[in-house]
């Protein structure tokens, strides 16, 4: 009999990815490590970046006996910095609740900091072969087309009918890796065929039985997000510069860019020398102002004000979450993707700095 299941994975075994880093074996760290970093990031980046974190952490063990500070360097640019902390708490719950060896059921990897239902569905699926339903954002995609489910498919009714179907569309034979490859077939048809902007449905194995191409309703489904416009926050960053050193800050660990290093932030409006006297008992020598910069995040857009300041008085005390370093070795540091920016354009070579002293 025809299925879903049967089309994907006859496709795979022709047309899908088997040489994925990843894929070499069945360690659940690995493909845990893997399923984290490929969460709202594409394949051809997560690559290099797997192939450092595995090398610098190749255990769970490694990973739980890490700093976290030397988790977030490594994760620095990857973005979405929760997926680095969340990694680091579970790696620290597998070596002492599990003795380093993952649970094998999903439910109780979805008790794990940042494992979703569909995340721990994909690690049991790869590493245990066991019969497990996925459905992420590529995959939500493709059923509501194959299957014609209208509605927003993150809203909780239509996420509710997707995952019925998630269900009912896994292969009844499970055994000898048709699990696995029907899962990755489903992720490949995602990140591939079944694109979000132009689908090739001409070479799709599903085109004959999907509802959206009978129907000719592709560019309908899955039905988009309801538009409201973003709030705007606005804010300064500070450039501290002295001795050719900038003035970093640790953020906390909760919170936005929670434990990366940061230019200090101030309010849009606020006077910053006056600011930069009371914080830091320190007069300003010149101010700079450098260009704007915006950055999108899911619920907000954040315009940055930089600021380059170079400062007379040297009496500013240090915390242990504040630090004076070189721009170059800044960016080896763990810091947001707008502060890498700041930092490269601002510093890409030496003369620029020479401007500003
Ligand atoms: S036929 Fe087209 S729309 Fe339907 S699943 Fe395949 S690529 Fe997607």
């Amino acid at each position: 009999m025809i299925t879903i299941a049967s089309l994907l994975i006859d496709w795979h075994r022709k047309y899908g990815r088997h040489d994925l880093p990843w894929q070499k074996n069945r360690d659940p760290y690995a493909i845990w490590v893997s399923e984290i970093m490929l969460q709202q990031t594409q394949v051809n980046t997560v690559i290099p970046y797997y192939h450092r974190f595995m090398q610098a952490f190749p255990t769970v063990a490694s990973l739980a006996d890490a700093p976290l500070e030397a988790v977030l360097a490594l994760w620095s640019g990857l973005g979405y910095y929760s997926r680095a902390r969340n990694l680091h708490a579970s790696a620290r719950i597998v070596a002492s609740n599990y003795q380093c060896r993952f649970p094998v059921d999903r439910c109780s990897l979805e008790q794990l900091p940042g494992i979703g239902r569909s995340t721990a569905a994909a690690i049991a699926v790869f590493s245990f072969g066991q019969r497990e339903a996925i459905l992420d954002g590529n995959v939500k995609r493709v059923f509501a087309r194959y299957f014609g489910i209208d509605g927003f498919p993150s809203e909780s009714k239509v996420q509710k009918i997707l995952w019925e179907k998630a269900e009912e569309a896994l292969p009844h034979d499970y055994q000898n890796g048709q699990i696995e490859a029907y899962t990755q077939a489903l992720m490949d048809l995602g990140a591939t065929v079944c694109s979000r902007g132009a689908p090739t449905c001409e070479v799709c194995p599903l085109n004959r039985y999907c509802i959206a191409a009978i129907e000719r309703r592709i560019d309908q489904l899955p039905t988009p997000k309801p538009r409201k416009s973003l709030p705007q926050k606005e804010v300064i960053f500070l450039f501290l510069l002295r001795d050719r050193k900038l003035f970093l800050q640790k953020r906390p660990t909760s919170g936005i860019w929670g434990g990366l290093w940061c230019l200090p932030e101030i309010s849009a409006g606020v006077d910053v020398s006056a600011y930069c006297s009371d914080q830091w008992h320190i007069q300003v020598k010149t101010l700079h102002e450098l260009p704007i910069l915006n950055h999108q995040f899911t619920h907000f857009k954040l315009r940055i004000y930089p600021k380059l300041l170079t400062i007379r008085s040297e009496k500013m005390a240090l915390s242990d979450d504040s630090i004076w370093i070189y721009p170059s070795e800044a960016l080896e540091r763990g810091i947001p993707t707008p502060v890498r920016k700041l930092l490269q354009r601002t510093f890409s070579s030496s003369n620029n700095l020479a401007i500003f002293i």
